[in-house]
């Protein structure tokens, strides 16, 4: 086989993909095209300046090892970036707008079409002039960048939405998802990228929204009959942030609308960012057609904060808000509160709060006091492993049964069971539970789920299933 550009970044691919983490892979390499090769140099294209930055930053050093074994020492990598246009190089639409709502809309002249045959609507954002509407963008100020502090668990999210903010809808991130668990910032780090647009182009229009308060106004448009009036309203935004997508699950009206409002602002090149407390993969009830456009950007997880990053959080609130704490209760503070940025915050404000109130010192047996409280009152996360110990004595098997292949039907329900309960005790994925309990798919979880649901609401004897286990595992 003769050898190409393709034959060796193919070979370096397979290499790549061994040595690091497949969600990396995903989003740094398969995106990337082999273009040309000219003796001891291979060229690849890539989708942005800042894609390139990203892979200098942290992954030369493998792709020296990988392209030197396929192309000897003197190898050499030229990066081709591509012009950035977002749109026109993606998948045909099919669907579209009837054809009243497609007259073209300017941002910042728009005749206000809400006027002719709907006169109330109202939408809170609109403060509606003679001819101009202007559009509130709801941002929250106090969440910016500078007090976005950078750390392992955030870095990939924080830098995709700097990218973002300085070229909206001009990089390969679009959508851009941000997802991760509760309290993690995905809304600071949401209106972060918004402040910084504001800032930075005046001009855009910018909407901060959550999808909850979307839903909300599509209900009421649909009620008041002009519909059409919210969907042209949303699609004059340049910059459209909606906050906890996962709460469109089983709406489909309201995912339907959706769709059609991002169709159209992607089509023209307008940005779109989002945030869930899911993976892609992991929303449930969420129409493939979105789920799929989810994907087209680029989906950044905010993963738990590490013991420096949740310090320096702490050390910068302490910072911000004037207040001095010896080191060694900042770090108790830390150690002890682990995963959710919101109640580290909330442990030191309530030290502060009892230290001002009782004038007591702060010390590291109130702190002790204070954490204790936090901890406790967060409900504890039970573990897939004491589930599937808990349901399989329940029917009195034992967990390798429980996990067989078998198909015996009450083995099959008792499995059922511990995935439901895994997927609603837990914040595992349904992949991961899949692979946890009997090493099944995310697919099978999913079946599983919904199995129980409706068994649950059909069959007496399940229910009854259901409630006991339910009372075993409550904690
Ligand atoms: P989520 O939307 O993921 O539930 P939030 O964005 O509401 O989380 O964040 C919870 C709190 O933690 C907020 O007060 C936010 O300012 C703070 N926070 C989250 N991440 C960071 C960070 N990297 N640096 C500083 N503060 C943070
Ligand atoms: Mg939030």
């Amino acid at each position: 086989m003769s050898v190409t550009a393709q034959t060796v970044w193919n070979n370096c691919l397979d290499f790549i993909k061994d040595n690091i983490q497949p969600q990396a892979y995903k989003t740094w390499f398969e995106p990337i095209l082999a273009v040309k090769l000219s003796e001891n140099s291979l060229s690849i294209q890539v989708p942005s300046k800042f894609f390139y930055e990203w892979l200098e930053e942290h992954y030369v050093k493998i792709l020296k090892v990988a392209l030197t074994k396929e192309l000897g020492e003197t190898a050499k990598l030229v990066y081709i970036i591509k012009m950035e246009n977002t749109y026109g190089n993606k998948q045909p639409f099919t669907e579209r707008i009837p054809s009243s709502n497609r007259s073209a809309v300017k941002a910042q002249d728009v005749d206000i079409p809400l006027n002719n045959k709907s006169p109330e609507l109202r939408n809170p954002f609109v403060i509606p002039g003679i001819r101009n509407v202007k559009i509130e963008s709801q941002l929250n100020p106090n969440y910016n960048f500078e007090n976005f502090l950078e750390g392992d668990s955030n870095r990939l999210a924080r830098s995709a939405g700097l990218a973002v903010a300085s070229k909206p809808g001009g990089t390969s991130f679009n959508p851009l998802l941000i997802f991760g668990g509760v309290g993690l910032g995905k809304t600071h780090l949401a209106h972060a990228i918004g402040v910084d647009i504001k800032d930075k182009y005046p001009e855009k229009t910018v909407l901060y929204i959550s999808a909850e308060k979307f839903t909300q106004q599509y209900i009421d448009s649909v009620k008041k009959n002009n519909r059409n009036d919210f969907i042209h309203f949303y699609q004059i935004i340049d910059i459209l942030i909606i906050d906890d997508v996962q709460f469109l699950s089983g709406k489909t009206g309201t995912q339907d609308v959706f769709f059609h409002i991002f169709n159209h602002l992607h089509q023209n090149g307008k940005q779109v960012i989002l945030t869930s407390d899911k993976a892609p993969v992991d929303m449930q009830d969420i129409e493939q057609r979105l789920l799929s456009r989810f994907k087209w950007g680029l989906s950044a997880e905010l993963q738990s904060p590490d013991f420096e990053t949740r310090v320096s959080i702490l050390k910068n609130k302490l910072y911000r808000d004037g207040v001095e704490m010896p080191d060694d209760i900042v770090e108790y503070v830390a150690k002890n509160i682990k995963s959710n940025i919101r109640e580290l915050e909330g442990a030191i404000i309530s030290l502060i709060a009892q230290s001002s109130f009782n004038k007591k010192e702060i010390t590291i047996e109130l702190a002790k006091q204070v954490v204790e409280k936090f901890v406790k009152n967060t409900k504890r996360e039970v573990s897939i492993d004491y589930i599937q110990k808990v349901v399989s004595d329940y029917f009195q098997m034992d967990i390798d049964t429980l996990q067989s292949k078998t198909r015996k039907r009450h083995i099959v329900q008792a499995r059922q069971l511990a995935m439901f309960f895994a997927k609603k005790l837990t914040k595992a994925s349904l992949a991961s539970i899949g692979s946890q309990i009997g090493k099944r798919d995310h697919a099978t979880v999913l079946h599983a789920c919904k199995t129980v649901d409706n068994l649950t609401s059909t069959d007496k004897q399940f229910r009854k299933y259901v409630e006991d286990l339910s009372k075993k595992l409550s904690v």
